[in-house]
């Protein structure tokens, strides 16, 4: 049977998805459908808006994000945001394939996340994961570019995820910046905060003098709370910076400045 692009059957009285329609973008979930699957949802591909009809037992919409009435969140879209309230202890299988932001952080109260939930992201560049999480599957397998996960608790606590064999099979080196019991050290995650020019590293913390490997800004916190100050690390104000980053991106999309430094064997 068949309802607004949606395959489902019935099966001991419940109604329950099996497929969806090529190229469905607005998924519409009608009052009597039981049971939806993450993983149908997150394999089409293209859904870029839910709605649940109202009357409908176990499903809700919060911030674009399809939920279980028990905590699960079963699909996202590119411009979802997990709700940071609580509700959500766990994230689906395939919740977020091929969808995620270039930096995700996961809400705490999170506790599981789910087999490939956030797979085959070229753009996720880091990720947060808080302390509650107790267990990973293979949520980042393939995410070619992801090189940092900040973990809300102790490096012992890391290790004791349940982690499957791995948490990006395929992907890239993982670096894993855990919190620090010192407040203020530089690689604890008070700090934490995106490269200002580019967007595309995340600062373990504050100070932290890692250089950007996309635009080889050197992290310089009080130069970023001070744009017109000249960063002494770098050379130029945030804003000058900036606009130079810019140029050289508009000139070649692909720009990046470690490979850059590679090829020519010096700073520019
Ligand atoms: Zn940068």
């Amino acid at each position: 049977m068949k309802i607004n692009g949606i395959s489902y059957w019935v099966k001991d009285g419940k109604c329950e998805m099996l497929n969806l329609d090529d190229g469905l973008k607005i998924l519409h979930i009608p009052a009597f459908m039981d049971k939806v699957n993450g993983e149908v949802i997150g394999l089409c591909g293209g859904v870029e808006k839910f709605i649940v009809e109202d009357g409908n037992p176990n499903y809700y919409i919060k911030d674009n994000c399809l939920i279980s009435k028990d905590g699960e969140l079963i699909a996202g879209a590119a411009d979802s945001v997990i709700p940071t309230d609580g509700s959500v202890k766990r994230i689906g299988n395939m919740a977020f394939l091929h969808k995620a932001p270039m930096h995700l952080v996961i809400p705490d109260g999170v506790k599981s996340i789910g087999y490939r939930a956030f797979a085959e992201n070229e753009n996720l560049h880091s990720v947060y994961i808080p302390e509650s999480v107790g267990e990973i599957s293979c949520a980042f397998e393939r995410c070619n570019n992801l090189t940092a996960v900040f973990f809300g608790g102790s490096r012992e606590e890391w290790e004791s995820v349940m982690k499957g064999h791995k948490v990006n099979p395929f992907g890239a080196e993982l670096e894993v910046y855990c919190k620090t019991e010192k407040e203020g050290e530089s690689y604890g995650i008070d700090g934490r905060h995106v490269c200002p020019i580019c967007g595309k590293t995340m600062f373990p913390g504050n100070n932290s003098c890692d250089i950007c490997m996309f635009c080889g800004w050197e992290d310089d916190v009080d130069y970023e709370r001070f744009p017109d100050m000249e960063s002494c690390a770098n050379g130029y104000t945030v804003a000058e910076y900036r606009k130079m980053y810019f140029e050289r991106v508009k000139e070649n999309p692909n720009y990046n400045w470690w490979a850059e430094v590679n090829e020519q064997g010096g700073r520019k």
